[in-house]
């Protein structure tokens, strides 16, 4: 009767309420806010209180930095306590991370039901440790996403046949509430709208429920982090940043094949995100099980949510993507002259937006000159002829070699003399001046990443301006493969 009236919850919070003072005085407001607060009293059985903590990571921390503390104190209010049990409930207020460093909380939605007692040696805080920890966490995790195009937005995006299907899925995952499918798995050729339709379901989340954490990055920025992290030997802190994360995008995931280390580690976090109910969302060139060099188990796990693929575009899309082009722009362009882009420039959006903003830009340098079909032919001449007949990476390589004399096989060697590396900077060159393969696709047929590359096509650039015979090298090369 006694304990009752003594620990009913009213007591226990007003109790806790005096503790909170109490340690806000002695953590200070920013370790306060960070990790008491965001705590609340349950129930006391037999002298054990609960306390509830939104999350795993949380949990661990204040177990470790507080609890001895916070048993102690509540001793001098209570001297019915006898001990806590810290558990994970999803009802609690969650932190959120977010990408301008900010933080606040919002409901957990996770769930995880795991109580453990204090353990008897825990250590009182170190406040440096703790604020150093925290900033470094939210930091990492705000730098952790790719800054978001303004223009990739739902409304923006036109809808066809070809892309229906990865539209809705797209729709159905930002608008939230029950997690659909886990993960959404986005494919299709280059330049289709995959990107374009992750930032959309960024954007949605991040006007409708603000409180989410939205991750966006690539899979070869994750692979970078993941190998910063070993190389610095932080995996923990690596884990512990995607764990605050409520839904996570990972782009281009055929950027991780052939990666065994980071492929494990993509697949143990993207694992624990799903078993947490996160959502994820993923991008590829090809559906899960086309992707070559990714391990088995991964490619089933990364195949069991939704399969969404976005068809090569219509004529009748693409007539409607230029339409919708016309109208942010501002800038009237023929019925003809449309057709004709829509016609002509069938391989991917990518380019068609490219050709479009050419001959809007075109006419507004000639101060108004009218947009007509003359024009357009005349203004994408060359990148028309480049359409006609495309310039594949391994011609390019061919063809340098040749021209240098040099056994092809040198442009995927690890030798650095000067006689083959030069041809193959100038390969690397012209295979970001003639195709439309991104600096990693690149790399890639040259067994090097894309740093090198650019390193490259810099290094060439600014040879050119200085040595003649370099210049018209690439001037031959260039006519010999356009021919
Ligand atoms: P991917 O990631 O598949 O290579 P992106 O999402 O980067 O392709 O799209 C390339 C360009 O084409 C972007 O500028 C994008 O806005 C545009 N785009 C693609 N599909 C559409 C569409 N259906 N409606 C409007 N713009 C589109
Ligand atoms: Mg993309």
């Amino acid at each position: 009767m006694v304990e009752e009236i003594i620990n009913n919850n009213e007591n226990l919070k007003q109790q806790w309420e005096q503790l909170c003072t109490q340690l806000k005085n002695e953590l200070g407001e920013v370790n306060f806010e960070s990790w008491i607060k965001p705590m609340s009293p349950g129930d006391i059985k037999n002298g054990k209180i609960d306390l509830f903590v939104p999350t795993n990571f949380m949990r661990n921390w204040v177990v470790t930095n507080y609890s001895e503390r916070i048993q102690m104190l509540w001793k001098s209010f209570n001297e019915n306590i006898s001990d806590i049990n810290f558990i994970v409930n999803p009802g609690a207020p969650q932190r959120i991370f977010r990408r301008d460093g900010t933080t606040s909380f919002s409901r957990a939605s996770s769930v995880a039901n795991n109580s453990i007692n204090s353990p008897k040696t825990a250590p009182i805080t170190n406040n440096t440790k703790v604020i150093n920890k925290w900033n470094s966490i939210s930091e990492t995790l705000a730098s952790l996403s790719a800054p978001l195009d303004p223009r990739f937005t739902f409304e923006n995006f036109v809808v066809g046949k070809s892309n229906e299907f990865a539209y809705a899925a797209a729709r159905k995952v930002a608008e939230g509430g029950e997690v659909a499918f886990n993960p959404l798995f986005l494919y299709s050729g280059v330049g289709l709208g995959k990107t374009h339709l992750m930032h959309a379901i960024a954007w949605h989340i991040k006007e409708k429920c603000p409180e989410r954490t939205v991750v966006y990055l690539s899979a070869e920025k994750f692979m970078y982090k993941f190998v910063q992290a070993i190389r610095y030997k932080d995996t923990m802190t690596f884990k512990e940043q995607f764990r605050a994360v409520d839904v996570l995008m990972v782009d281009d995931v055929q950027f991780i094949c052939n990666k065994e280390n980071t492929q494990e580690e993509f697949f143990h976090t993207f694992n624990s995100l799903i078993e947490d109910n996160r959502q994820i969302i993923l991008s590829a060139d090809k559906s899960p099980s086309n992707l070559e060099g990714i391990e088995g188990r991964l490619k089933s796990r990364l195949g069991c949510g939704l399969v969404a693929d976005i068809h090569p575009s219509t004529f009748d899309l693409r007539l409607e993507i230029l339409k919708s082009k016309e109208q942010q722009s501002g800038v009237c362009v023929p019925e003809k002259v449309k057709e004709f882009l829509a016609h002509k420039i069938t391989s991917n959006v990518r380019e068609l937006e490219g050709a479009f903003q050419r001959v809007v830009a075109h006419s507004q340098l000639l101060s108004g000159c009218e947009i007509t079909l003359e024009l357009a032919q005349n203004v994408l001449k060359d990148m028309l002829r480049a359409f006609d007949r495309r310039v594949t990476i391994d011609e390019i390589q061919k063809k340098v070699a040749d021209h240098y004399n040099i056994p092809q096989r040198e442009m995927r060697s690890k030798r650095r003399a000067r006689s083959v590396a030069r041809p193959r900077q100038v390969a690397m060159f012209l295979a970001k001046q003639l195709t439309s393969r991104s600096l990693p696709e690149i790399g890639r047929k040259f067994d090097r990443d894309h740093t090198t590359v650019m390193h490259a096509v810099r290094k060439v650039e600014e040879l050119c301006g200085i040595d003649n015979s370099l210049a018209e090298d690439l001037d031959a090369l260039r006519r010999n493969l356009e021919s």
